[in-house]
């Protein structure tokens, strides 16, 4: 524990922090991850952690008094020509840049690291041993989704219930493909859209893989070749229980440097979907 009266780390202090446990080097190249906006000089003393920049976390981050909001979600995502704000983004960086408040977004880097988005979500499913669904090149240990074992099998419907339990509730809830009876004990998980690496999660010997934003033909294509089960959630339920875990190491790191900071996890549900009837 930092003492109160520790100095406040500065933003560029808290972006290297960040950087060093998910380097934007690993980002994919389509991606845009890092400081969207904010003063490298500016004192950093609270940090608010959320999936999304959007208008309800942004305007948390701002009544709360946060000096930066990370999230994994860019905001600006595609290049950019104006930030006027006579655009949605365009309005949140206004509100950021006028309320003080610097935003870092940790995407693809925070995916495939260690201690990453899908690391976290194997950890509160209870899958155990994991290694990547999909190894990087560079550093094997790191790379895409993760497989690994629950301690004990057990069905594919009381899996799924786990899964809802672990979770934060949504609106999309979660959906499951296959036999509810079916025996289920490795387990692969793909935080975010992972439609595109079912194949690889079969590869890799799942029973089941837990992801998001499935479409008809991709579930429909990858239980006909007998591929493992589907658990299918929210795309932001997927990513939330990454947010505790880059809270708490970011507070560790920067305290091991004698930095003081507080940090909170937004629970605001920015899933975009409100309903379903
Ligand atoms: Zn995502």
């Amino acid at each position: 524990m930092t003492s109160p009266d520790a100095p406040a780390a500065t933003l560029a202090d808290v972006v290297d922090i960040v950087h060093r446990r998910y380097d934007p080097s690993t980002a994919a190249e389509w991606d845009s991850v890092g400081l969207t906006c904010g003063d490298p000089d500016q004192p950093v003393r609270r940090v608010l952690l959320a999936v999304d920049a959007v208008a309800v976390t942004v305007e948390e981050a701002l009544g709360w008094g946060a000096d930066l909001l990370v999230t994994h979600h860019p905001l600006l995502f595609r290049p950019v020509t104006s930030v006027a704000a006579t655009t949605p983004a365009g309005r949140l960086v206004h509100r950021l840049v006028r309320g003080g408040c610097a935003l870092l977004a940790a995407h693809t880097n925070a995916d495939v690291a260690r201690d990453g988005v899908s690391d976290a979500l194997a950890d509160v499913l209870g899958v155990r041993d994991t290694a990547p669904v999909l190894p990087s090149a560079a550093e094997p240990s790191t790379g895409v989704g993760r497989v690994g074992d629950l301690d004990a099998e057990v069905s594919l419907g009381r899996f799924a219930m786990l899964v809802r339990d672990a979770l934060p509730r949504t609106a999309h809830g979660v959906r499951v493909a296959g036999d509810a009876d079916r025996a289920v004990r490795r387990v692969a998980v793909l935080g975010g859209s992972g439609g595109d690496d079912l194949a690889a999660a079969s590869r890799v010997g799942a029973d089941v893989v837990v992801t998001s934003d499935l479409r008809h033909h991709v579930a429909s294509d990858h239980l006909a070749a007998g591929g493992p089960a589907l658990v299918d959630v929210a795309h932001f339920a997927s990513e939330w229980p990454w947010l505790p875990v880059a809270a708490r190491l970011l507070a560790a790191d920067l305290a091991a440097r004698g930095f003081a900071v507080v940090t909170r996890v937004s629970t605001l549900v920015t899933d975009p979907w409100t309903d379903r009837l």
